[in-house]
């Protein structure tokens, strides 16, 4: 292979972060009540299902569960082999070969994967003092599409409503509010996608359902939007099983109800707690908190580790400097997380 046959647009491109460890996985911001409760039973009613056929192409059956929890259309929505996919989708449907794509940085690096890989540019916009978004430079950047999350990850805050509702307003192009972990936070804009003739709201079911592993996500727009992005979604990409086991967690609000309390009663503690030991946690609307090592953050990571607990260095990112990510867990993992913690700084 000649290095000029890989096109220009995904030549620098890097793996993704894939750790090979048996520590206890505190990096990924997944559900830590375990696999959502209706797992066991949806996978036993699959083995009669006949599974030479094919799914169905759009997935009807969740998205008319999607219509009913949010009071939309099933046309509203179109769903993903993750919400990874949504995204893809989105880029697909509304950017041509080098076009603009502005975010705010820093952020989910995925969305720059997702718009060189489709041949787009990936402009980063300052966040601003308490990592709050910039709408004027948003705008000022004049790129095709805006695309943010909120709760923003890696800093697990929540945009200003009025900031995001300024972005979606006076953009000229399609805005996309990525809301992965959207179950933890008061504020939404689900329920707002048919006001704005521009407005993508992504979801999952890998973080506040406890599906991961099932690679389920969906996003919905108004109804022109959305039937743009429907054609060009690759049709089966979400197969049945998962699609099933989606749409009975759709339906089993108490795990969710279960995930969310335990999120918002260990958070302050957790928070204190590493606040006590010299670490500078940011505030977070999330199930993940960020926080700042008074010390290297890539040797706290290794030595956290090496004692059994995994969590996410972000400190060589600027603006990032020693900041790691971790997991907010039940109150056994957050005590498992603060004693590790606790022997690294005694080693110091
Ligand atoms: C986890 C995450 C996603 C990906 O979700 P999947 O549905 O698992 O593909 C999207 N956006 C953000 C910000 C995330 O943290």
């Amino acid at each position: 292979m000649k290095d000029n046959w890989v096109r220009s647009t995904v030549r620098d491109i890097p793996l993704y972060y894939n750790p090979k460890t048996k520590a206890v996985r505190m990096d990924t911001s997944v559900n830590v009540l375990g696999p959502n409760t209706v797992v066991k039973d949806v996978l036993t009613r699959c083995m009669g299902l006949d599974l030479n056929q094919y799914p169905a192409p759009y997935s009807d059956d969740l998205r008319g569960a999607l219509a009913e929890k949010y009071g939309l259309a099933a046309d509203n929505f179109v769903v993903g082999n993750g919400s990874d996919e949504a995204l893809d989708i989105a880029f697909k449907s509304f950017m041509e070969p080098g076009e603009t794509v502005v975010a705010p940085y820093p952020s989910y690096v995925l969305h720059g994967f997702f718009v060189k890989v489709n041949g787009g540019r990936f402009v980063n916009v300052d966040l601003r003092p308490g990592f709050q978004l910039d709408p004027d430079a948003l705008l000022k950047a004049k790129g095709k599409i805006i695309i943010l999350c909120t709760p923003n990850n890696p800093t697990a805050n929540c945009f200003d409503h009025r900031d995001v509702e300024r972005v979606v307003s006076e953009h000229d192009g399609p805005v996309i509010v990525d809301e992965a972990y959207g179950e933890f936070a008061k504020d939404s804009f689900m329920s707002r996608v048919e006001e704005f003739d521009n407005l993508i709201v992504t979801r999952t079911f890998s973080k506040a359902y406890g599906l991961a592993g099932f690679r389920v996500g969906y996003m919905a727009s108004n109804l022109k939007m959305a039937g743009v992005m429907q054609r060009v979604k690759i049709p089966y990409s979400l197969d049945r099983v998962s699609e099933m086991t989606a749409v009975a967690a759709l339906t089993n609000t108490s795990y969710v109800d279960a995930a969310v309390k335990l999120v918002r009663s260990e958070r302050d503690r957790l928070s204190d707690g590493l606040r006590s030991m010299g670490f500078t946690p940011f505030p977070s609307e999330s199930n993940f908190i960020m926080f700042r090592s008074p010390r290297p953050s890539a040797e706290l990571v290794k030595r956290l580790a090496d004692k059994g607990v995994l969590i996410r260095d972000f400190g060589r990112l600027r603006m990032l400097e020693d900041c790691v990510r971790t997991t907010i867990g039940t109150k056994e993992l957050n005590d498992l997380l603060l004693g590790k913690l606790k022997e690294v700084t005694e080693e110091w």
